[in-house]
């Protein structure tokens, strides 16, 4: 071979290794509906989103509706500025905007607008529909599918208040992460049913060493929703190996002056 086409081969080969190459942030920050407070963005907005990629945190949550006609987007509560997202189309919610400006995002916008950087996870929770099980289920499998579409499966992780939605999420997609929200299942179930971890509001972890248990039976552990000094410092403390929070820039906080006293 020819010294020229040896280093293109070369180049072309360390290119695309790099193109592949992920880093994501380490430490334990997860921006609840993205990092919006600070800046006074829509909550799970793109622009919350960048924020809080920005800020590098470890991931970044966001909630998944499904409309009538079947479009996913991303919003919090059930409605969307007065309008109910399961039984209206997704041309009905472009009727209104976010505050900024944005129109609601479909999960398609939000999973692309996040695959633009390999620092920041994208959290994503199914929401448990108000129409019934099958349609979780429904709206479970379609992320799933969307997510394979897009190449995304690197980025995202799953948590849900819907059982049923996490189990069917580790059945269909073994190697992915999910953390299921409600609280109210043992750690060893969690286990039992291949679960990567428990996300519970941080007052379930108060009783009975469970943090300590869930980490000696091999689960993770993240915490919601987490703003004050005192709570971040002891999750941390107990080790928590995720801290989901509507003020992520304090919790760098907290976490600096840690580092700094140790
Ligand atoms: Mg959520």
């Amino acid at each position: 071979m020819k010294p020229i086409f040896i280093s293109l081969l070369f180049c072309m080969t360390v290119s695309v290794s790099f193109a592949q190459k992920y880093n994501w942030n380490k430490n334990q920050v997860i921006a609840h509906r993205g990092a919006w407070k600070k800046n006074q963005y829509p909550e799970n907005s793109i622009a919350s989103l960048q924020e809080a990629v920005r800020i590098g945190c470890y991931g970044s949550e966001f909630d998944v509706w499904m409309t009538k006609d079947s479009i996913l987007v991303v919003n919090h509560d059930p409605t969307f500025l007065g309008i109910k997202i399961e039984t209206a189309t997704y041309n009905d919610l472009l009727k209104k905007t976010l505050s900024n400006g944005e129109y609601i995002p479909t999960l398609e916008s939000y999973i692309k607008a996040g695959k633009k950087q390999k620092s920041t996870k994208l959290i994503l929770e199914i929401k448990p529909s108000t129409l019934g099980k099958e349609r979780t289920i429904e709206l479970t499998d379609r992320c799933i599918k969307l997510v394979d579409q897009l190449k995304a499966g690197d980025w995202i992780e799953y948590i849900s208040f819907s059982y049923d939605a996490c189990k069917r999420v580790k059945n269909l997609v073994p190697a992915a992460r999910v953390f299921y929200l409600n609280g109210d299942v043992a750690a060893e179930q969690l286990k039992a049913d291949g679960l990567t971890g428990a996300d519970y509001p941080y007052p379930v972890y108060k009783k009975d060493n469970w943090i300590e248990h869930a980490h000696q039976i091999g689960l993770m552990i993240n915490a919601w929703t987490v703003n004050s000094i005192v709570d971040m410092q002891w999750l941390l403390l107990q080790k928590a190996d995720f801290i989901t929070t509507n003020e992520p820039e304090l919790l760098f906080e907290v976490l600096e002056k840690i580092k700094k006293d140790n």
